[in-house]
């Protein structure tokens, strides 16, 4: 709009519903201020039914999930068991009304909580907070589900890397950024920069054909990626991110 000289006052929107990642609260301000309009958080799975699952209402303080069709639950994702309003768990439903593919207790693995106590708009529906992450490893990165082990699948089969990388995903302005730190092996190393080009390309090419987005491909010195005893830190996450 801005690069074709389109004002906000020149459009009637008022409310927009924005769904399918998380999104922060500066994100929204930016989007209000910007487009001139309200702009509201749905939450859905497709498996479930899609977006509709839980929506904000105008007091845009947690989402009202339809609890005529969808019972929510919050778990402890290491115990199973459901944990009280107000503390943080994973996000579970059990499908009400839908028929053929009813979904009983479904583990999202969406990190949530019920929030307590009684929304200002007179909803009665339970209010969960937006989800802020996965309980499993998975990253979300420009919308695209993105798995450590795939960068891993990458780079196994490639002559001159070593199986050691490390990703650094970072948010510039609205944007998910994705670095890979890749790791020469000994017989790869050399000051020629033409080589290392090379290499980099084929590892840049191969991760965008496997993951569907781009990242920028670092290489770094044999050995400098540091070593981990049991389960190794593949992943800095720069962004809000909610762990357990
Ligand atoms: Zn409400």
């Amino acid at each position: 709009m801005e690069q074709n000289g389109i004002s906000k006052e020149d459009i009637s929107l008022k409310a927009g519903f924005f769904g399918a990642e998380p999104w922060t609260e500066s994100m929204r301000k930016e989007i209000e201020q910007r487009l001139g309009l309200k702009a509201y958080d749905i939450y859905g799975l497709s498996e479930v039914i899609g977006p509709g699952v839980a929506y904000e209402c105008e007091c845009q303080h947690g989402l009202h999930v339809n609890e005529d069709h969808f019972y929510l639950e919050i778990i402890n994702p290491e115990t199973g068991e459901p944990v009280p309003d107000g503390v943080e768990g994973e996000i579970v439903f059990t499908c009400m009304t839908k028929e053929a593919l009813p979904l009983i207790r479904y583990r999202t693995r969406d990190v949530g909580m019920r929030i307590p106590g009684e929304c200002e708009c007179g909803r009665s529906f339970v209010r969960m907070v937006k989800p802020a992450g996965r309980t499993d490893d998975m990253l979300i990165i420009r919308g695209v589900n993105v798995f450590p082990s795939q960068i891993e699948s990458v780079l196994v089969d490639m002559d001159g890397i070593a199986p050691f990388f490390q990703m650094i995903v970072e948010r510039e302005g609205n944007l998910d950024k994705l670095t890979v730190l890749v790791e020469l092996n000994e017989d790869a190393f050399t000051d020629e920069v033409r080589k290392l080009e090379a290499i980099s390309k084929r590892v840049t090419d191969a991760i965008h054909s496997v993951l569907g987005i781009s990242a920028k491909v670092k290489l770094v010195e044999p050995k400098s990626i540091e070593r981990f005893e049991g389960k190794a830190k593949r992943v800095i996450d720069k962004r809000t991110q909610v762990n357990f």
